[in-house]
């Protein structure tokens, strides 16, 4: 059977920690589709990862933003511009934080947060508040509401599941092959569960949304966060 998609695994190193994440790339019959992109400024480790996963680049012809954080949207506009073919994709709740005719809700979240910070704290909270600040705005070519159906992955749905975000999407394929989680889930100690769960924008629907996607009982969860789990 041909492949349905690949992980690919992006490396970055804070401080002394390092962190991966696991962004999907989906093929269809006439589309290789990118599943999130990591964060600002990594454009080259994106494209080698691409590469080291036999994908050439600029093969590329869309690009699935799961939401509106950086570490999911920071090279989509590089991205763009270097393949200005590649159509990004996003829900419509997610839209104006994406295009920036709103403030990204993370960095309104960091603003409130700021002043409650204790001293120690204030400056990671403001190196946090700049990297949002400086985040390019990207422009969504195709709008989702939820529901659509594609052929990329053998077939597969694109499914909401806010909380973490208001307009969060995940995609799912039709068989349960796999589930593409984005940050609805993050794989913890072989378990999934809600990502940075004090973060989240509405707790109660992240819960739910969880609770929706394990439901499926797929075969592969594919977590942005943690990689993937086998069930
Ligand atoms: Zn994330």
């Amino acid at each position: 059977m041909d492949i349905r998609y690949e992980i690919l695994d992006l490396e970055y190193v804070f401080g002394d920690g390092k962190q991966h994440i696991f962004p999907a790339v989906l093929f269809g019959k006439d589309d290789i589709v990118l599943i999130d992109c990591g964060y600002s400024d990594s454009l080259c480790m994106l494209e080698d990862q691409l590469r080291i996963h036999g994908i050439e680049p600029e093969t590329l012809t869309k690009l699935v933003l799961t939401h509106q954080d950086d570490d999911h949207i920071g090279n989509a506009t590089e991205l763009k511009k270097k393949y200005p073919a590649i159509q990004v994709l996003a829900s419509l709740a997610e839209t104006p934080y994406l295009s920036g005719e709103r403030k990204n809700l993370r960095l309104q979240q960091g603003e409130e947060l700021q002043p409650h910070l204790l001293e120690e704290q204030k400056a990671l909270g403001e190196q946090f508040c700049e990297r949002y600040r400086n985040l390019d705005s990207v422009q969504p070519d195709v709008i989702l509401y939820g529901g659509e159906r594609f052929d990329w992955g053998g077939g597969c749905e694109i499914i909401a599941t806010p909380g973490h975000t208001p307009g969060h999407i995940s995609i799912r394929s039709l068989d349960n092959e796999f589930l593409v989680t984005g940050d609805a889930a993050v794989l913890e100690g072989n378990k999934l569960a809600v990502a940075n769960p004090e973060f989240c924008m509405d707790r109660k629907a992240a819960e739910h949304s969880l609770e929706k996607i394990t439901r499926f009982h797929c075969r592969h969860y594919v977590c942005y966060h943690g990689g993937v789990l086998k069930c």
